[in-house]
């Protein structure tokens, strides 16, 4: 049960596994790939199986004893799961304990973060101005491992994103690695393995993660986010292989988002200004380049539908499932629409957006661009309208 909890990574599964079931788990581990793919949920996997009473074969934790139950919990005394913190008023970062100067509402918000990822290990913690994993975090550490011993069995520190530890931080770190212990097994996490010290990437075995594909992703959705197949399959399209990204935008409001993205089309292809302008302030309100990066993804994924349709006819590939009686109206009324050139202009919008263009701009020219290739004849697509 406990690793199958894992999404995809079979690679990393079969590393990780074959290196704790042959007895050859390294001193420190590395782990690396893109954001929200499951590298702290692999390395608390990793945890459990070393704490585990009764490990079963081929490293598959009982998933029942006190081990692993309190390490699923995070909250098992041999396990240190590190991450970024505030810092205190006043607080001697050198000699104080991380969360000794804390006020109580952060320590509160801080056990919540924990107990989502314990609930979650895919849950991204996230604390107000948590900007660096403190260098009294890495000199705790130091003190456990040096009170590791045989009868207290193997002790395993998670240091989540370390490349958050800066210079100070990570050079104390650095001594730790340097002086191994064999009862500690230390596993850095890191979706920017180039912010690390050389030194220390040297000193760790890697293992790189991949992106999840668009199955697992849509398995995931509709098994531990109760999405419906449509939403799990346009997530899956726009989460760029990231499980917790599509988490993100499941959480958003995708659908409303998705309606928006038809009335913004229908009002750019009305040739009505007021139309069109109204869903242009309606897009840009929230001012959030990333939310509109995204409303574009979708509108690119929308023409993309309607293009597969009419050039298959085959109802069952389209993803916005939900919307086939727009894409279909689409496909009637503008049948020699150049959904291509269309969507290459929507791409264009992305990456002016992602330039800092301003949103409205952006969308007004978009909006132009698209209704002159609906309606202007095949040869007169070369708009005059570009973005620089
Ligand atoms: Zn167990």
């Amino acid at each position: 049960m406990a690793w199958n909890s894992i999404i995809g990574q079979l690679r990393a599964k079969r590393i990780v596994r074959t290196a704790i079931s042959s007895g050859r788990v390294p001193n420190a581990w590395l782990f690396t790939g893109p954001e929200g793919v499951g590298k702290d949920a692999i390395a608390i996997e990793v945890a459990k199986a070393l704490r585990c009473e009764r490990l079963g074969q081929n490293a598959e934790p009982c998933g029942t004893c006190h081990g692993c139950l309190t390490v699923a919990e995070l909250q098992n005394p041999n396990v240190q799961f590190v991450f970024a913190l505030p810092s205190g008023k006043g607080e001697d970062t050198r000699s104080d304990s991380p969360m000794l100067k804390l006020s109580d509402n952060e320590i509160a918000l801080i056990r919540e973060e924990v107990a989502k990822k314990a609930r979650d290990p895919y849950h991204n913690i996230s604390i107000p101005r948590a900007q660096q994993i403190k260098i009294s975090s890495i000199r705790q550490i130091k003190r456990d491992v040096a009170l590791s011993t045989a009868e207290l069995g193997t002790r395993i520190v998670i240091i989540s994103e370390a490349h958050q530890m800066r210079s100070e931080a990570a050079n104390a770190f650095l001594k730790t690695l340097e002086e191994p212990s064999p009862k500690t097994v230390l596993i850095l996490t890191t979706s920017y393995p180039e912010r690390l010290l050389s030194t220390i990437v040297s000193r760790c075995q890697e293992v790189r993660f991949d992106l999840l594909n668009d199955e697992e992703l849509v398995l995931a959705f509709q098994e531990r986010n109760t999405a419906d197949a449509t939403t799990a399959a346009l997530t899956a399209k726009l989460a760029g292989g990231s499980y917790s990204k599509g988490v993100e935008l499941l959480q958003g409001d995708l659908r409303q988002v998705r309606f928006d993205i038809v009335s913004f089309l229908r009002g750019a292809l009305k040739r009505s200004p007021v139309a069109a302008h109204r869903e242009i302030e309606r897009v840009t309100s929230t001012g959030d380049r990333t939310h509109l990066e995204r409303v574009l993804g979708l509108l690119a994924l929308w023409l993309r539908d309607a293009y597969a349709l009419r050039l298959t006819g085959n109802e069952s590939i389209i993803v916005n499932q939900d919307q086939l009686d727009d894409i279909k109206s689409f496909n009637d009324k503008f049948a020699s629409a150049p959904t291509e050139l269309m969507i290459g202009h929507v791409e264009r919008s992305i990456k002016a957006i992602r330039r800092n263009v301003q949103p409205p701009l952006v969308l007004t020219v978009l909006a132009m661009q698209l209704a002159d290739a609906c309606f202007l004849p095949q040869e007169g697509h070369g708009s005059s309208l570009v973005i620089p």
